[in-house]
């Protein structure tokens, strides 16, 4: 399996530090507001990836954060008038909802920024031993880059190069850094900030150590594959590196992974130009299955372009794969045998699952895998009539697994029993008379998605299939 490495530039080879084992660090959406399609994309795209790596048999230790401190939360909050907490648990909470939506496996951890403070100050610490960081006079505390010989090495840029872009900042007064490069590892609160206690002054990290600590803590000191969009190669990898490197004295991941932009309309997408959506907006219209159709359906180093037009191909191209998975499970009716001819088609089918796996295994080719999938839909459309039941529980369970492994189901919306709605009705009515309404609404909503209306009449909850 070969791995597009950020840092070399070039497919190599994966190894894994530990065999049978994947070690993988993502890193997570600031939580100030409901996640955009373009934070969307790298959940997608790295979701695929492990699941992949899980089909393989690895055991995959997956670890991606929540930011939960941040300016841009404070600032949500206070315009709010509520804490940053409050604001960060709202939205971890609606991320977790749309992650769910769009069938991404929750992570086997998802660390919090604010819960991991000690191992915050305790590599401040130990960078500031070893030379690599320093205090100003109001407390902040400054990454030493140029002691990092090797700062630069994943986003290939020269070190003086970039001095020369930072020429402009003040380097005067009470936050007075060495050299303009140097990066924030902890700074002091201001007014009616959330604020912890260290060593240097009443504070808050900066983002870049967050990730450094969390990556050490669930994952240890070297990683297998570190990842996010291509955004955040610099600065946000590149002092990551910087700052684990320096710390543990260890190679910080091994392979670097980027997902390109995703653009809308062919243009940046931003609030200003109005073509800004959140992942809710786009699912209460689609299918969430359509969107992370429509993410795979490119591959994720290229930039892609999101439009209505192609949302609506997207959403016509997942219909035939489930068709297809329909017509499949209609002829699955008996108990029988293969047929010779049924033997030879599944020669076919060999050869195309084949097909998808050299896909995933070349830099995870979605766009190809899924063009192997669509000949499994057309061997099925024209093998299937005439076939065995045998014949066509074997596609069908090929079409489930490698849809599966895209993250995209294909199996029966599983109906609700009578006697599961009568239940649910009942814990609604003794929730209501807990005067737990937030409970009673979401069990409402809950039937209401599986397609069961509720009515409220003076005779007692009356219900209907819609
Ligand atoms: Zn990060």
């Amino acid at each position: 399996m070969k791995i597009y490495n950020t840092l070399t530039k070039q497919k190599e080879e994966f190894v894994p530090l530990v065999e049978g084992k994947v070690s993988m660090y993502v890193c997570g959406p600031t939580v100030y507001n409901y996640i955009h399609i373009g934070n969307a994309r790298p959940m997608i795209v790295f979701d695929t990836v492990r699941r992949y790596l899980m089909y393989k048999g690895f055991d995959v230790n997956y670890v991606s954060n929540f930011t939960d401190v941040d300016d841009k939360i404070i600032k949500a909050a206070n315009e709010a008038g509520v804490t940053a907490s409050d604001i960060s648990q709202k939205f971890i909470a609606e991320c977790k909802k749309d992650m769910a939506d769009m069938n991404i496996l929750p992570a086997t951890t998802h660390p919090l920024a604010t819960q991991e403070i000690d191992g915050m100050l305790e590599m401040i610490q130990t960078l500031m031993d070893k030379g690599y960081a320093y205090k100003v006079e109001d407390g902040t505390v400054y990454y030493r880059t140029r002691k990092f010989a090797e700062y630069g090495k994943l986003s290939h840029k020269n070190i003086d190069d970039l001095e020369g872009g930072h020429r402009d900042i003040k380097v005067t007064g009470a936050d007075a850094k060495e050299d303009p490069l140097d990066f924030v590892l902890w700074k002091p609160k201001k007014e009616g900030e959330i604020s912890w206690q260290s060593p240097w002054c009443d504070g808050r990290p900066g983002w870049h150590i967050e990730c450094s600590v969390m990556s050490k803590k669930y994952l240890g000191e070297q990683i297998d594959i570190h990842a996010g969009g291509e955004d955040l190669v610099f600065p946000h990898h590149e002092n990551e590196i910087a700052q684990s490197e320096a710390a543990n004295g260890k190679t910080f991941a091994n392979y670097w992974m980027h997902n390109a932009f995703l653009n809308i309309d062919n243009k940046k997408m931003s609030k200003s130009l109005g073509n800004f959506f959140t992942v809710r907006e786009i699912t209460e219209k689609y299918d969430p299955q359509v969107l992370r159709f429509f993410m795979l359906n490119a591959h994720y180093r290229s930039p892609l372009n999101f439009s209505a037009d192609l949302m609506e191909s997207a959403k016509n191209s997942l219909e035939r794969i489930l068709n297809a998975a329909e017509n499949l499970r209609a002829h699955m009716t008996q108990e029988d045998t293969l047929t010779d001819a049924d033997q030879e088609n599944l020669k076919v089918r060999e050869e195309l699952v084949q097909k998808f796996c050299d896909a995933m295994e070349d830099d995870f080719n979605t766009a190809d895998a899924l063009a192997a999938i669509f000949e499994i839909v057309k061997l099925a459309n024209t093998t299937v009539d005439g076939a065995s039941s045998a014949y066509a529980k074997e596609l069908y369970h090929t079409l489930e697994t490698l849809s599966g492994i895209c993250g995209l189901k294909v199996e029966a919306e599983e109906e609700i029993l009578d006697s599961d709605i009568e239940e649910l009705i009942q814990k609604r009515q003794d929730a209501r008379k807990n005067k737990d309404f937030a409970l009673a609404d979401q069990i409402r909503d809950e039937l209401l998605e599986k397609g069961i209306e509720l009515k409220d009449t003076r005779e007692g909850v009356k219900w209907k299939r819609i």
